[in-house]
Order: C-alpha cells, then structure tokens, then sequence
C-alpha cells in the first residue's frame, strides 16, 4: 500500500495482536468480514461468527443472553425499544385473524401500539380489567380467536401487581401464551417467565439502562418463540445498535445495587408519605404513587419539589416525578381517566439512589 487514498482507508485494525480487553468493547461496526469462502460458509453453517449487525451483533447478542439469564430464561433478543421488544413478542404468536387480550391498565405506549397498530395488521385486541379474572375469562369464552394474554408484572400508576397464578391457570386452560412487561419490576424483583409467562418483555429504558442514557428494548423466554420474534427484529429492521446494547449492559452490572438502594428509598418514602396522604406501594419495586392532598394547590407542589424535577419517565438513579394526567394518560378522555383513577392530584414517584434524608426533606418542604 503506497497512495493516501489506500491507506486512509485501510487502516490499522491490529487484528493480529492478542488482545483481551476487561469488557466488552463496543462492535461499532454493520458487518463483518471474512477472509476465505470457506470462512463465509462457516457462518452459515452455524460456526459463531458474524455477518450483518442488523442480523446480529455481538453487544446485542450479549444483551438478550444477560437479560435472559437475570430472567431465568433459555433465550433473549435486544430490540429498539421496549415497545418494539413487546412488538416482536406478539408477532411471535399471532398473526392476522387473531386476537389478543390486554389488561386495561397497560402503558400508554404499549396502549397505543395495541390498539392503533396491530389493527391495521388484522389483528384485534380486547381490554379487560385484569383485577377482575371473570371479566378476563368472558372474553377468553366469547372469543375463541385469543392466542395471548398481555399484562404487566406491576402495573401504572397505581402500581396492581398481577396475579401470575391465575394467567397460568387461564393460559392452560384456554390453550394460550402469556406475555408479560416486567420493565417497573426488574428481574430484581420479579421474574414471570418462572411463574408462566412464555414471554417477558423488558424496556430496557428504564431500569436495565439505569441511568436515562439509552433507549431500548429485550425480549426474553420459550427458545422458539424468542427465535420466531428475532426473525420479526431483522427482517421488520427494529434492531438495536451496537453502542446502546453496550450502555445497557454496563447498567446491568449495577442493577441489583441501584434496585436495593432505590427499592429501600421508595419503601421509606412510601412510610413517609402514608403519614401525610393516600399512597400507592405495593412493598416491591422503586415506584411510589401519591395524591397531592386537597389542601394543596398540585402546580404549587410540583414547583415546590425543588431538585427532584418533573420528568415524564422513570428508574433513573435520579428521584423524579411524574405526572399522569397530563403525560402517559394524556391521549385518554376525561371519564377514561376518571375509569383508571388518574386525577390531576395523582404523582407518580421514582425513588433515586441518593440519601434517604435528603429526598425526605425535599418532599417535606413540598408539602408545608
Ligand atoms: C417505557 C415503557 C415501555 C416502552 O418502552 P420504550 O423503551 O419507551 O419503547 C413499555 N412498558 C413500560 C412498562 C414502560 O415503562
């Protein structure tokens, strides 16, 4: 190689050293490549190595496999986003002409893809109240066509933690696959996919990542439902890249601390706030909701909450709040609202890692 042109682009990739770094470096790269024909069929017949990122990487590999471990589970896949991971899951088990039952209370996001999306691919989604299991099992009666039960493990904003036995129950006796979002849980606190659930989708956007730095999604559970939702991932093209798998597993390594750290602040703050209000803790999870007492004017509060701001998401090591009804319940009328219990006195809390005193002061001096 003698010109600039062919140097430039050729340039040190050092591949015949032996290096071992600590961790994983990031595999920015979207392909791969070989050296010999023979090296190429090797690829095909199985042999490990690498393509095409969008087919697979090695971060987004090492993504689903962690999160399927933590999860107790064969097989997992990273995807773009929590609503795409839930996206792939689904089209893992049905198709066209079937239907699907949802829990009424699910994440507005999640809310949206249901039932704006999946009806223009011919697939119909009922919504029922998932405390209330003959609501659930009239529709599993009256309409044959539903392959799969969706809910989440802890639900928002009143945090309903659901009832895993009875969807077991239900998914063996009406022949059905469960899938569950365990994103406001965490492995840390639940794992579905031991207690039924053939799928358990995670927004890795909130606690996975941790830190409010990336966007993304896995899906974990039954080996060949995972591998029929990966084929959706590639071929549909919602893929995640290489560097916000590797942010995301870096947030992994500190999962446990940063849950115990945040679950015993929300269990303190829950304590607290019993003295002053209504609350809403389920004893699990980081995620405390409230009622601003009549007494107080709720923009006041909000204004008075000093350095724990308003923020329309959740799980960052942060203690933030926020605000159902004019965010993740906004899209929905007044009397659904009203259906749901999301007032404008309701605030949704998630406890940070930082010292308990100091949150508890913050919130004290919001409330005089
Ligand atoms: C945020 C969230 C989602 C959607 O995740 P994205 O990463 O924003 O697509 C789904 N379910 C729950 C419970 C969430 O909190």
């Amino acid at each position: 190689m003698t010109s600039i042109e062919t140097k430039s682009v050729h340039t040190a990739q050092m591949k015949e050293r032996t290096i071992q770094p600590k961790v994983m470096p990031v595999y920015q790269t979207s392909a791969f490549a070989f050296s010999s024909l023979e090296e190429l069929e090797g690829y095909y017949e199985g042999n490990g190595t690498y393509l095409y990122s969008r087919t697979a990487n090695p971060n987004t590999d090492a993504l689903g496999q962690t999160v399927a471990d933590l999860e107790g589970a064969p097989k997992g896949v990273a995807a773009s986003s929590g609503t795409s991971a839930i996206l792939a899951g689904i089209l893992s088990v049905v198709k066209s002409g079937d239907h699907i039952l949802a829990a009424e209370d699910v994440y507005g996001g999640t809310f949206l893809l249901l039932k704006e999306e999946l009806s223009l691919m011919g697939i119909q989604v009922h919504f029922a109240d998932f405390s209330d299991i003959s609501a659930i099992e009239q529709i599993l009666i009256d309409y044959p066509e539903v392959k799969m039960i969706f809910s989440e493990s802890i639900t928002n904003p009143f945090l309903r933690v659901e009832d895993m036995e009875v969807l077991d129950q239900l998914k063996k006796h009406y022949g059905l696959k469960v899938m569950i979002d365990n994103t406001f849980a965490t492995p840390y606190t639940m794992t579905p996919y031991n207690n039924g659930a053939d799928l358990v989708a995670h927004s890795a956007t909130k606690y996975l990542g941790g830190h409010s730095d990336v966007t993304a999604g896995v899906l974990v559970g039954d080996e060949e439902l995972v591998a029929l939702a990966e084929k959706r991932i590639v071929n549909m093209g919602f893929n995640l890249s290489p560097f916000e798998a590797w942010l995301t597993i870096r947030g992994i390594k500190t999962l446990a601390l940063r849950m115990k750290a945040q679950t015993e602040n929300a269990q303190a703050i829950a304590n607290f706030l019993n003295e002053k209000t209504k609350v809403w803790y389920p004893g699990k999870g980081a995620i405390v909701s409230f009622e601003v007492p009549e007494a107080i004017d709720v923009s006041v509060f909000f204004s008075s909450l000093g350095w724990i701001k308003i923020v329309p998401t959740l799980a960052g090591v942060e203690t933030t709040v926020s605000y159902p009804y004019g965010t993740s319940h906004r899209a929905l009328s007044e009397e659904e609202k009203a259906k749901v219990g999301v007032t404008r006195r309701i605030i949704r809390l998630s406890a940070g890692i930082e010292g308990i005193e100091d949150i508890l002061e913050q919130l004290g001096a919001a409330f005089s």
